[in-house]
């Protein structure tokens, strides 16, 4: 899947930057992604390889969606619906090479 500089989430277009490890440290460890509704912004580790960047995209917009749909999904059900959604997806060639 190609990576896009921004996705629209229910009408809002969200940049998604690529930043390195030292910009994403929090709490003493490096994130591989991040989904932040104060600035409106999804990041990503650049280093990650093109295949898990999907995966934590794919993540991240359900981040976003669990945000503003107010689903109050834990971060366990937003971790499995996540990597479930980018499997279907990606098993049945609906995502962009
Ligand atoms: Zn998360």
């Amino acid at each position: 899947m190609k990576i896009p500089s921004k996705i629209n989430i229910l009408g809002c277009e969200i940049p998604i930057q690529h930043c390195s490890a030292d910009e994403m440290i929090e709490d003493d460890k490096v994130k591989i992604g991040e989904f932040n509704f104060e600035n409106v912004r999804i990041r990503l580790l650049d280093t990650l390889d093109d295949s898990t960047k999907s995966i934590v995209l794919m993540h991240e917009i359900i981040e976003a969606l669990n945000w503003y749909g107010d689903l109050e999904m834990d971060h366990i059900q937003i971790g499995a619906l996540g990597a479930m959604l980018h499997q279907v997806l990606t098993n049945n060639k609906l995502l962009k090479e």
